[in-house]
Formats: C-alpha cells, structure tokens, sequence
C-alpha cells in the first residue's frame, strides 16, 4: 500500500493488486525514523500518532545467567536529540490508516485480487488476476511477501535457513506504567522484548525454543500472565493477557537479487529476518523508497522505468542496507544462543563499552535506527506529499 500511493502521488498509473486488507493482526510494528519521515510525507503521520507509543528508551538487561554478563544497559533517544527511537503502532491500526488513503487516492486503481499468473515479457509484464482481469505494466512491484510469486516469476533465487526458535507474541496490559521504556532481556533461548504501547499496555516477543513456546501458547490467560510476569522479573507489575496469542518458527531468507525481468522487488519478497530489534518492516519500507526515487529520476530522464539499467540501479542501492540488517540480526540472535565463551565475552565487553563510551553509543543508536547509507541518501521523497 506505501509503495502504491507513493508511485501514485508522484504521477505514475498505478495499480494495486491485493485482497482485503488484514484489520486483523494483533502484531505491532515499532516504527522507526525513516519510516516515520515516510508516513509522513504522505501526509499519514498525524492519524498514525495518536495511536502511537513513543519510544524513548531502550533498556537492555542481560538475562543468561552465564558466567560472563553484559552490564544493563539503557539508550536515551534524547541523546540523539530525537523524542523517540520509534513509535509502536498496532497493525491493525497501520494497515487501516493505509487503507483509507489508498481509497481516497484518485491516481491509484485499487483491484481486490491476488495475481494468479506474473509473465515478464521484453517492453511489458502481463498478470492474470484469481478473478480473470488481465493487467499489463511497464514495472511490477512484488510486495507479496515471503513466498512472492512475482520473485518466482522473475526467475529470482533465495536462499533460506531456520533458527532452533519460536517467538510468542502477544499484547499484555501491566499494573505498572512502562515510562516510555522498550526492555529486551537477553535470555540464553533468545530476546523476550516488552515494547510500549498507548496506555498501560505493551505488544511482547518471546523467543524460546520450540518446545518451550508451545508449552506456553497452551497455558490459559491466568497462567500464562503469572509465568511472563515472571520472566518479566515483574518491572510493568502483574500482567493480564489481551487478545490474542501467535506462534511463529524463527527463520530467515534473503533474495540473491531484488530486481530482474521488469519485477521489483520490495518488503519480505526480498528478506525475510526474525523479530528481533524491530528492523523488518523499516528494511521493507526502506526498499519502497529507494525504489519509488529510483524509478522517478530515470522517468525524468526519459529512461524505460522498467529497463534492466533502472532494475541495476535499484540492485545497487539496496544491496548493502539488505546485507548488513540481515547479518546484524542474524549475529545478535546467534550471539545469545551461543554456549561459546568467547562469543558471550565479546557481546557483553560490546555493550559493557557502548554503555561507557558516549561517540559508540551514539554510533549504535543512529545505525539501529537507520542505517548510514539511507541517511546520506537524498531524502527527495519528502517531496512527494
Ligand atoms: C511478531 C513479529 C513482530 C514484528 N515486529 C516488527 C517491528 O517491530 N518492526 C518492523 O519493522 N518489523 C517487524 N516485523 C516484521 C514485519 O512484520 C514484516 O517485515 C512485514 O510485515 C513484511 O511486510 P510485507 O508487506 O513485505 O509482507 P507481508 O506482510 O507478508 O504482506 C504481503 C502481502 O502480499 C499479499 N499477497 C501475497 N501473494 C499475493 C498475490 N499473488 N497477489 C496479490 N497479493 C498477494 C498478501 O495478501 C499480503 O497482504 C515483525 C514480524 C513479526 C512476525
């Protein structure tokens, strides 16, 4: 939908193909600041903030028990000059907002369809939609997620890898006010995050072993808040369940490229990372911007939107910011469950360092927030709204 109304606000015919839009899903998404620039500028923001969490904190509590332990440590968003390192929105929420704009958007055709069939031709991509619509473009965007058949179509390989992991995630109220405060303990399993939420709420991701996250999921309301209460080492108080529980095995998959045969793509159709340090849907976004400024400069040099030098560029500029998220919360995750002293001694001398060191605290914040390179990058998307 992002990628949708920005190409449509810049002036390009654009069609979005997608069913219903999902005013489901209990999951939230902290989102951080180039994605808040991007709602932004699509004018989006101010109905999106309301419904918000600032987070202005992030405490880091090294919860292993091992012999060698990283000191607590907390980032300051003030430190940044910023009021948040992100907001917390549920995506219910998100994906409503999303919604009413790609409704109201003039320029943009919305077909409540999924692609049945993607076929990439030399000047155009021909679709063949579940319902018998045909539809032609110049560039196909796949943000159809982790399984896109516009990836397959384009002929694009991945590769895949699993984790010894499932994280339970759920929205919990507390008895005690979170203060703004996002608090990811470092468990031997994996991270167990509390990220705020309006009010006396905040969304959780548990991750643990498979076993352990089943057991869990199957543990009535009650039971289930005693037990995250205590995992929580009870600093938000007694908790109560809200809503529903969702279980997901841990896995990764990274597309060995992002463009080819007139297909572009963007979100999880490229990289797929497990939910750790709220970077997968940022990552996605990240890739709709680069593309959408991509594919308007070489329109305004006249240039084939869809020709493989504009797919080249696009490739290039996505390369590095994909590569190193993916590593980086790759590393983390495998830095915690690593039963290999050195490893657990270079991660807790790392944060021992970052808590002591003001320039490499700094230097993590703003890489976790948004990368170098999308910083640099010319923000001529503001333009767009
Ligand atoms: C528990 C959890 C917590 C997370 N928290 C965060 C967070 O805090 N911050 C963050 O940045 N990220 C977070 N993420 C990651 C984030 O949710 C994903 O990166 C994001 O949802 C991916 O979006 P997407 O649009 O690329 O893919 P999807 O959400 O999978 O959407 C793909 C869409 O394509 C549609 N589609 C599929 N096939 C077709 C077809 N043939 N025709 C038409 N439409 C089709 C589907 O219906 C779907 O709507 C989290 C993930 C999880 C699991």
């Amino acid at each position: 939908m992002t990628a949708a109304l920005l190409f449509a606000r810049r002036g390009f015919a654009t069609a979005l193909v997608a069913p219903q839009v999902n005013l489901q899903d209990a999951r939230t998404t902290a989102l951080l600041e180039a994605s808040v620039r991007l709602l932004r500028s699509l004018d989006l923001w101010d109905a999106l903030e309301p419904r918000s969490a600032p987070l202005a904190h992030m405490r880091l509590i090294d919860d292993t028990g091992r012999l060698i332990r990283a000191p607590e440590v907390t980032f300051d968003a003030a430190e940044l000059g910023l009021e948040a390192f992100g907001y917390n929105i549920l995506n219910r929420d998100l994906n409503a907002v999303l919604m009413a704009a790609v409704e109201a958007e003039s320029g943009l055709t919305w077909l409540q369809d999924t692609a049945a069939s993607v076929r990439p031709g030399a000047d155009r991509v021909d679709l063949s939609l579940a319902s018998g619509t045909a539809v032609a473009a110049r560039l196909v965007v796949g943000a159809d997620g982790r399984e896109s058949l516009v990836r397959e179509a384009a002929g694009i390989a991945t590769r895949r890898w699993t984790y010894p992991q499932k994280a339970l995630v759920l929205n919990l109220d507390h008895s005690r006010p979170h203060s703004t405060i996002s608090t990811e303990f470092h468990t031997p399993t994996g991270p167990f995050t509390l990220v705020p939420l309006p009010g006396c709420m905040s969304s959780l991701v548990c991750v643990v072993e498979p076993e352990t996250a089943d057991r869990l999921a199957a543990l009535d309301d009650a039971a289930l808040a005693r037990e995250l209460e205590r995992r929580a080492h009870s600093i938000l108080g007694a908790f109560t369940i809200a809503g529903t529980r969702q279980l997901y095995p841990l896995s990764g998959l990274v597309a060995t490229s992002v463009a080819s045969a007139r297909c572009a793509l963007v979100g999880e159709a490229a990289h797929v990372f497990p939910p750790i340090g709220a970077q997968g849907l940022n990552l996605g976004l990240r890739d709709v911007a680069d593309l959408v400024e991509t594919v308007d400069r070489a329109r305004r040099r006249g240039e084939d939107i869809g020709g493989a030098a504009v797919l080249a560029r696009y490739e290039a500029t996505r390369r590095s910011d994909i590569a190193s998220r993916t590593a980086a919360v790759d590393l983390l995750n495998r830095s915690l469950l690593s039963g290999f002293l050195p490893v657990q001694a270079l991660r807790s001398v790392g944060l021992y360092l970052a808590g002591r060191i003001g320039p490499l605290r700094r230097l993590l914040m703003r890489e976790g927030i948004t990368p170098r390179a999308a910083r640099l990058a010319p923000p001529v998307w503001r333009a767009a709204g």
